[in-house]
């Protein structure tokens, strides 16, 4: 412990250096152990005044005059070499005094404790504290003293300035740690900001996701004037996924998206609302202004991307709905509106905008009307199945019939197919319905004397578990060959699982089974890619028929797509075949079967019987020069 002692007499000295010559053990332990009750404290010794290697030594240093202790402070400040106590003379001529020598110090060194050694009092304590406070801090003694007096002293008080010291440093790690924790803090809100960015944005768009175009809705909802909300949806994205990857997938997402941020209107809002579905919040004029809007979306959107090195046709269709001051402006029912626009625009021809009018959403409850006027249908005895001809060219011989279904409601009267086999299809309706046409389709076979069946299979029939055997076994169940049983399917329910597909179509072929595959031409397959698949026939679909005789462009797609399937070995049945000019047309294109209002409506079992039986049907011959 470093003591500065400055005194104006050498005497003076000699006694401080008797003071602070080394003690033994036990000595500086009883000093200690002074200190400690002098101060209450348990520094030091901790109680164990024997312990030798505890004992204080004293480094004192020397000086006779004020100016050379404040310089030996000055040095000692710098070295980091600081001193505890200060021993200071009052009167020290011919230099400054110990008022102002202590001034000084504590000028230089705010932890030191001084001193003042005086004879008698030239300066009141207070004038001294005044100047080299604080008060807690200066003590004195009064000459002449003893030695115990001064050791005890110093003792007590270099033990005080090292427990000081020691609350400081803990004090200064303290506010190092307190520094620290508010650090740590702010990382922590940046990390609350970076969650809160995950939370409201999609992870591989970077766009918004649907909660925050949820809020993004709901702080717009309040807000006055018109605005739109979009719903857009790629077209066949999950065949782009199925057939190049979920990297190909992925990478299309991020293309469009970029599209969708390039053609909203400005200041609007693109959010991922989950897989292949996005959704468009935008200031509009109006309803027109925002089908219109949406429409430019979908068109850039129609384009053919590089993804992963394929080329891929986009597409997409959106459904809109606006909302103004005075209509609903719920988020939940604006999206809901729009998903049904959305609904709707893929229903009728995909790659265009819809904008919400109330007869969609009527359309839904329909919708559920029919689901369950459906699973009562068979058990109310409401379905019949029809039958209508199908004959091969030239000779008009019967060769098959295909069975379509009738639903005769009570409530509502006849429901068209087209209405309620897609809502079949939509929920697991469509297996009862399906079980039900086979089996009544199987069965008016015994009628016929050699015809084959035709039955429409809905693409979930085709993809349920064992197709195959699920086949196998209601045929013999009926005592039915194969060959009397023709199996109709859409390029939709082969080209989602082509492998799966192209097996089980090939097993079916093996046994014997005719596979055609209906409403060719409407899809996106090309006879190209339909080639490994095991087929007999391709139905034309009805659309190119009906164009034949008007547009050249039918005429040739119809000629082409014979040329084609004759190259494959397939058979074409030409489907909606109303005119005998038609008739006529298909014989030049080379199509070996027809069917259609021409020939006979769908009949009514007991008429097709009778056709079955007649064999052949007699028609009016063409009245047009064709021939
Ligand atoms: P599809 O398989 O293309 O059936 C042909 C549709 O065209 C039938 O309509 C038929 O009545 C109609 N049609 C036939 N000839 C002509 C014609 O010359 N002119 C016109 N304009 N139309 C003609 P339908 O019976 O209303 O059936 C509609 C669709 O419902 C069918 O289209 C088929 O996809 C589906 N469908 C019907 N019955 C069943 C069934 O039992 N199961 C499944 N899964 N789908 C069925
Ligand atoms: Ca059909
Ligand atoms: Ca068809």
């Amino acid at each position: 412990m470093r003591i500065l002692i400055v005194d104006d007499e050498p005497a003076m000295h000699d006694s401080y250096r008797r003071s602070f010559a080394p003690v033994g053990g036990a000595e500086a332990g009883a000093l200690s152990a002074m200190a400690a009750e002098l101060f209450g404290d348990e520094v030091g010794n901790g109680g164990e005044p024997d312990r030798a290697d505890d004992a204080i030594t004293f480094d004192c240093v020397h000086h006779m005059q004020g100016a050379d202790a404040v310089a030996e402070i000055e040095r000692a400040q710098a070295g980091d070499q600081p001193f505890a106590v200060a021993f200071i003379d009052v009167r020290m001529p011919p230099g400054i005094d110990g008022k102002e020598t202590a001034r000084r110090i504590r000028a230089l060194d705010r932890d030191i404790n001084i001193v003042i050694v005086t004879g008698y009092s030239d300066f009141s304590p207070v004038e001294i504290s005044k100047v080299a406070g604080p008060a807690d801090k200066i003590f004195y003694i009064a000459k002449p003293f003893e030695v115990a007096e001064i050791v005890q002293t110093a003792t007590a008080l270099g033990q005080r300035w090292e427990a000081d010291r020691a609350l400081r440093a803990a004090r200064e790690q303290l506010s190092r740690q307190v520094i620290q924790l508010e650090e740590q803090a702010a990382e922590l809100a940046a990390n609350e900001m970076k969650a809160i960015h995950v939370a409201n944005h999609d992870s591989l768009t970077e766009a918004p996701n649907r909660l925050a175009f949820l809020r993004a809705l709901g702080e717009r909802s309040k807000q006055p004037g018109r605005f739109a909300v979009g719903m857009i949806d790629l077209d066949r994205f999950k065949l782009v996924n199925d057939t190049l990857g979920h990297l190909a997938g992925d990478e299309l997402i991020r293309e469009i998206c970029a599209i969708l941020q390039a053609t909203v209107p400005s200041g609007g809002l693109v959010a991922r609302l989950g897989g292949d579905e996005f959704g468009l919040l935008f200031e509009t004029a109006g309803e027109q202004a925002a089908e219109m809007a949406c429409a430019r979306v979908v068109h850039a959107c129609s384009v053919e991307l590089k993804v992963l090195g394929h080329a891929v046709q986009a597409a997409a269709s959106a459904g809109v709905v606006t909302a103004g001051e005075a209509d609903n402006r719920d988020p939940i029912d604006l999206i809901r509106r729009a998903d049904l626009a959305l609904n709707d625009a893929k229903r009728h021809g995909r790659g265009v905008a819809r904008l919400f009018d109330e007869s969609m959403d009527e359309g839904v409850r329909v919708r559920r009307r029919i689901e369950t006027g459906l699973s009562q249908a068979i058990a109310r005895d409401e379905l019949a199945l029809v039958y209508q001809p199908i004959v091969a060219h030239g000779t008009f011989e019967v060769v098959g019939f295909e069975a379509l279904l009738r639903w005769n409601t009570r409530e509502y009267g006849p429901i068209s197919p087209a209405t309620f086999i897609p809502i079949a299809e939509e929920s697991n309706l469509i297996h009862e319905l399906g079980d039900w046409v086979l089996e009544q389709s199987l069965k008016v076979l015994d009628t016929w004397p050699g015809q084959y069946v035709s039955v429409n299979f809905s693409p979930r029939q085709f993809r349920r578990h064992n197709f195959v055997g699920y086949i196998v076994e209601r045929c013999q169940r009926a005592g039915v060959a194969p060959q009397r049983l023709q199996i109709e399917i859409t390029e939709t329910a082969i080209f989602d699982d082509a492998d799966r597909a192209a097996e089980t179509l090939y097993r079916l072929r093996q046994m014997g089974f005719r596979i055609a595959l209906d409403d060719f031409g409407t899809g996106y397959s090309s006879l190209y890619n339909i080639r490994k698949f095991a087929l007999d026939a391709l139905k034309i679909d009805r659309s190119f028929i009906d164009g034949m005789s008007r547009e050249r462009e039918s005429a040739a797609i119809v000629r082409s797509i014979v040329h084609l399937a004759q190259s494959l070995n397939l058979t074409v049945i030409a489907e909606g075949v109303e005119t005998a000019a038609q008739v006529d047309l298909l014989r030049v294109a080379g199509a070996s079967h027809l069917q259609g209002y021409h020939f006979a409506k769908p009949l009514a079992e007991p008429l097709a019987r009778d056709m079955a039986h007649a064999r052949f049907i007699e028609v009016e011959p063409a009245t047009g020069t064709l021939g």
